[in-house]
């Protein structure tokens, strides 16, 4: 295999240890990780319960509640959605989904109803699963429910309530039919988790069970490099890429403990590593921030000393917030990882912390991906140490966009190209550096927020006649949204106003939290907005 980059063809080999695919046509995802026997080891934690399950009893789980879906008419290619917090049991019905040969959506619970209809009428779910907390936010799609967790009696009757995670998990075996085996291939599509890629609205990323096999590979050829076992804490939402593919298949085939927390709340996330002895933690690079800036009360409170390695992945990490880190923590050394939705989790890491003290990078390309920087404007392939935008093509890149065939056609190319829509340099080690984004995507504490979706918000304001959301550069947050606005002639609307009428309308992540007004947006002859102009000017006084 070919390793760093090869003049001839102006591409980046990955320089890791390529993995091994099965062989085997027909497999799917679920089948490949519980292959794997991890005893009687613990596999996942509720770190505010103390409720565990061990890997036998998670794959026993998977086993009832695949037959219980089976029975109920659940078929191959058939779409479940899974709107949950981060718990125990979201890994479960995961693999149970996509054991059948049906595909899993998730979606993140703090959307709005209005927002989750959307990505329901897009991916045609014939099932959810959720909790009693979310329930109402699936009211009026007539869509039949799964409850997760505990639920009074009164939810439970219901008429669209089926049955409950719990009745399903319980179900003796021998007292269902016998499950209908589908042959599920490879190429099967495995889930379906929603990005903005690099233009427009949310579309459904169409990743195969071949895909996470590879992703499933990447991540235990990396902890296989671990010394000893590790015992993580997931606190990052496991509806997203990150979570899903390290929480939800990836460490469970590496037989890694996983801690899990509902969502992130400082506090239970510190307790939570001194109680359980956390050694590993990935993050966000907001979380990093606020480690920092509160570090002399975080260390008087708890003793961290187990932790080993925190990993900062989903969003740009800045030298400034490394360098902070290491110094506040000096024992835990710092690794970073780079993915897309659309790339199936990790495409470049650092796997050391000798690889993570070339402050900045992205790291190295994952085992078995090929990179190519290019001109955005011409196309032209750049060598090293040259900026432009990343290309990536590997077994975990996407399938394309969900009934989406333009929107595939303009991200992938031909020959398995991914465009990333992120401004990159490899340097001549075949580090990857991440300098600027090419795409309209505003992350906003590692959540997407698309831009477009809040522009044509705007525009159906009766005062607004045109309008533009960029990213405003925050060092707590990454970014947020900030809107420019066309006002209607005459019309004296408040820039409390716009982001009010934005406000009711979206999750809490995509809030608009600064307007400035102008005379007219500025757009090139094809009516596309200049986002990078708006950048400047909204910048150009920082
Ligand atoms: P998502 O599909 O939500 O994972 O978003 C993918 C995008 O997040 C990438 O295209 C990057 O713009 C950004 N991103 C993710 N990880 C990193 C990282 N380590 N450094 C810089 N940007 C990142």
């Amino acid at each position: 295999p070919r390793s760093g980059f090869c003049k001839s063809n102006s591409i980046f080999y990955s320089k890791r240890k390529p993995i091994s695919l099965p062989a085997n046509e027909f497999l799917d995802v679920t089948t490949f990780i519980s292959s794997r026997a991890h005893n009687g080891k613990i596999a996942f934690i509720d770190a505010s319960t103390g409720h565990y399950l061990t890997f036998p009893e998670v794959w026993r789980a998977i086993d009832s509640v695949a037959s219980c879906l089976s029975e109920m008419g659940v078929r191959k290619g058939q779409v479940v959605l899974l709107l949950s917090p981060n718990s125990i049991f979201f890994p479960i019905v995961c693999l149970s989904v996509m054991s059948l040969g049906a595909i899993i959506t998730t979606t993140n619970p703090l959307n709005t109803p209005q927002e989750i209809r959307k990505q329901i009428a897009d991916s045609k779910p014939i099932l959810a699963f959720t909790t009693q907390t979310l329930l109402p936010k699936l009211s009026g799609t007539g869509l039949p429910i799964v409850l997760i967790g505990q639920h009074d009696n009164l939810s439970i009757k219901q008429s669209r309530i089926v049955s409950s995670l719990e009745d399903m998990i319980k179900k003796d075996p021998s007292s269902l039919g016998t499950r209908v085996r589908e042959r599920v291939s490879q190429d099967d599509t495995a889930t379906l988790l929603y990005s903005s890629g690099t233009t427009g609205a949310s579309k459904g990323v169409v990743s195969s069970h071949r895909n996470l096999i590879a992703m499933v590979q990447t991540i235990v050829n990396r902890f296989r490099l671990e010394d000893g076992e590790q015992t993580f804490i997931c606190t990052v939402p496991m509806f997203h890429i990150y979570g899903l593919v390290a929480f939800a298949s990836g460490l469970l085939a590496s037989g890694s403990t996983i801690v899990v927390l509902s969502k992130f709340e400082m506090d239970e996330m510190l307790s939570a590593i001194v109680k359980y002895r956390a050694t590993y933690l990935p993050l966000v690079p907001p979380i990093l921030v606020a480690l920092i800036n509160h570090a002399e009360t975080v260390k008087s409170k708890y003793d961290l000393g187990t932790l080993q390695s925190v990993l900062s992945g989903g969003a740009p990490l800045s030298k400034e917030v490394i360098e902070g880190f290491s110094e506040k923590y000096p024992t835990v050394r710092i690794l970073q990882g780079y993915g897309l939705t659309e790339t199936t989790g990790i495409g470049a890491s650092t796997d050391s912390a000798e690889e993570s003290k070339r402050y900045g990078t992205a790291g190295l390309l994952s085992p078995s991906m090929e990179a190519k920087i290019v001109d955005p404007e011409t196309g032209e392939p750049f060598p090293v140490n040259r900026t432009g935008e990343l290309w990536l093509r590997g077994p975990s890149v996407m399938k394309g966009y969900f009934s989406n065939p333009e929107a595939t056609t303009s991200t992938l190319d031909s020959q398995g190209w991914l465009r990333t829509g992120d401004i990159c340099y490899i340097d001549d080690d075949g580090y990857i550096f991440v300098v600027d984004r090419l795409k309209e995507l505003i992350k906003y504490k590692g959540y997407q927020v698309p831009p477009a979706e809040l522009e044509a918000l705007l525009l159906t304001h009766p005062e607004i006649a045109d309008a533009a959301v960029i990213p405003f550069p925050d060092k707590d947050v990454g970014q947020f949204p900030m809107a420019y606005v066309v006002r209607k002639a005459g019309i004296n609307l408040s820039e409390v106003a716009v982001m009010d009428f934005v406000a009711k309308q979206v999750a809490p992540y995509k809030k608009i939290r600064r307007v400035a007004f102008v005379g007219s947006i500025p757009k090139n002859p094809s009516g596309k907005i200049l986002r990078k102009d708006l950048i400047k000017l909204a910048t150009s006084k920082l």
